[in-house]
């Protein structure tokens, strides 16, 4: 006999608490009372409040990274870009997509005899990495925590270290997105990326001219993208000014991207160490994941003695800063990175000397280049993990390095040239993004 079934009621409100309120209400007593239950919300809200009462009403789900889960309602919502791309005057020539889109819009763009490119937004290692990933996780024998590297063949042997550890639980949502997203890569014209020629000269052959891996379509570098200009006239621009009076390459520049934040203890020992190396700083200081979260004021998480004895040479800002800007300076010295990989491309392009400090993601790989191009310097043993945390005199020591490198201070500024020369007209940046336009003008 056929159990009945409940009913799956869809719950649509509109935006502001004052509709999310009735409706989060109603859905808690449907369910109570047997309902299946959909919560159908844009994303993302105005108000924090209506995005902290969405999220703690689903109590019982397993945290998950609110990053990822976006990445997820994005795929999910794919079925929303034909009547869009159809219905556009003039009509569209091409759609360039995100690497964690792409197997969904393929067949959308195939449909509409769009050309479709991907716009990766790490490394070529990375990406390299991403691309082989179908045929790792289908080998658990080779590919498994035990694994010291992972071959890719034509190119050099990679530390298992520096992968994402969840690449290897291939039920998680960011390894099968990657994997599916992967698969339909050979559907796109070219993968567009954020980097130039001669910094990733090898990696670049090994894919293009000898094809290491055969499904993946041209990789086309063609940049360090460059800042765009946006007029503000608020308060931001006071920490610049504090940046004025400074001497050139004196100030270490601190920041770990725009969502990693550094555990308690983590920054006890950074104020530490840099409290001791007496250079001055500029530290973007994060504690929360997502900015929305991260309300507590540089006062209250920092050591009182520590604000006080470093008011002069240093400076920690919460909140958003323009970071290009900041490289660009001249008072700028070093950069104190987790190597994400804009920022990456943004102290190329400014030619200022790396530390890496890499976390999770793609950023163990992209310190890798980092320090193959000679840009930076990796302490490979240094970690922020759950359990480990690189002490105060470990960080002074390596600042100091960073600092006072003069060999490392001219290959920087070598990598700036090259990255400014691939930019320029007639550059080979230049040259690849110009043809990829050309190609889509129809005569
Ligand atoms: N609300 C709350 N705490 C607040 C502000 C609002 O719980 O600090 C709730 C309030 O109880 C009500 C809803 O949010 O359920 C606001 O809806 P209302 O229709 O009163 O105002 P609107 O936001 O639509 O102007
Ligand atoms: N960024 C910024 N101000 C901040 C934090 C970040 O301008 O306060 C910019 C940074 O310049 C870079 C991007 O945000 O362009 C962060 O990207 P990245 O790949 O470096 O790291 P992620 O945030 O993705 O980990």
């Amino acid at each position: 006999m056929n159990m009945p079934q409940p009913p799956h009621i869809a719950l649509f409100p509109s935006a502001g608490m004052g509709h999310l309120m009735p409706f989060l209400r109603l859905a808690a007593m449907l369910a109570k009372q047997g309902s299946i239950v959909t919560l159908i919300t844009g994303q993302p809200t105005v108000s924090i409040a209506e995005s902290d009462h969405i999220s703690s009403f689903l109590p019982d789900s397993p945290p998950v990274d609110p990053f990822f889960q976006q990445m997820h309602l994005i795929n999910q919502s794919i079925n929303l870009l034909p009547p869009l791309l159809s219905s556009s005057s003039p009509p569209f020539s091409a759609i360039f997509v995100d690497f964690l889109v792409v197997a969904k819009v393929a067949p959308v763009a195939k449909s509409l005899d769009l050309p479709i490119y991907v716009l990766a937004t790490s490394s070529v290692s990375f990406v390299s990495v991403m691309a082989y990933l179908p045929v790792l996780a289908s080998n658990p024998v080779e590919f498994n925590k035990t694994s010291a590297e992972i071959k890719i063949p034509g190119l050099p042997p990679m530390a298992m270290s520096s992968l994402p550890p969840i690449f290897l639980d291939s039920s998680h949502l960011f390894t099968s997105t990657i994997i599916t997203n992967s698969q339909a890569l050979s559907e796109a014209k070219g993968i567009l990326m954020n980097t130039f020629e001669w910094f990733e000269a090898s990696t670049l052959a090994a894919l293009n001219k000898d094809r290491a891996i055969k499904s993946l379509p041209p990789i086309l570098p063609i940049r360090p993208l460059q800042p765009y200009h946006v007029p503000h006239d608020d308060d931001r621009d006071q920490y610049k000014s504090r940046l004025e009076n400074q001497p050139a390459e004196s100030v270490v520049y601190i920041s770990f991207g725009s969502r990693t934040a550094m555990s308690r203890d983590q920054i006890q020992e950074l104020e530490k160490g840099l409290e001791k190396t007496g250079w001055r700083f500029f530290w973007v200081l994060k504690t929360s994941k997502v900015d929305k979260d991260d309300q507590e004021d540089a006062e209250h998480l920092l050591n009182e003695a520590f604000l006080e004895k470093t008011k002069n040479n240093g400076l920690v800002i919460k909140g958003w800063v323009e970071q290009q800007e900041i490289l660009g300076h001249p008072a700028i010295g070093g950069f104190l990175s987790h190597c994400g990989w804009n920022s990456v491309m943004e102290a190329a392009l400014q030619g200022v000397p790396m530390l890496a400090w890499p976390q999770h993601g793609d950023q163990r790989l992209n310190a890798q280049v980092v320090e193959d191009a000679g840009l930076g310097l990796w302490e490979r043993n240094w970690d922020w993990g759950p359990n480990s945390i690189v002490k105060g005199e470990e960080i002074e020591k390596k600042i100091v390095e960073l600092m006072t490198d003069e060999k490392l201070k001219g290959r920087a500024k070598m990598v700036r040239e090259e990255a400014r020369k691939a930019v320029g007209r007639g550059g080979s940046s230049d040259t690849v993004i110009r043809e990829v336009i050309e190609s889509l003008i129809i005569p």
